[in-house]
């Protein structure tokens, strides 16, 4: 996966950055106990799935691009 300069950017800036004009909102991440560790993003340009943190989230308060969301089975910290 090739992702965009922009999503490039947004990887390891604080989740305080706002998301770039190229991210769709794609739901949220959450623990089995509803503690939600990310919002998620998916870029309308090249595809990337990027995740942005809670204080839960790891690295937390940060933006990371990972892989296409699959269910969180975790019990909150
Ligand atoms: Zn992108």
């Amino acid at each position: 996966m090739h992702a965009c300069d922009l999503c490039h950017q947004l990887v390891g800036e604080p989740s305080t950055v706002p998301p770039h004009e190229n991210l769709a909102a794609s739901g949220i991440g959450a623990r089995s106990n509803r503690c939600k560790v990310d919002s998620r993003w998916r870029c309308t340009g090249c595809g990337a799935w990027m995740y942005q943190s809670t204080a839960l989230g790891e690295p937390p308060n940060m933006w990371r691009m990972g892989r296409p969301p699959a269910d969180l089975t975790e019990s909150c910290g």
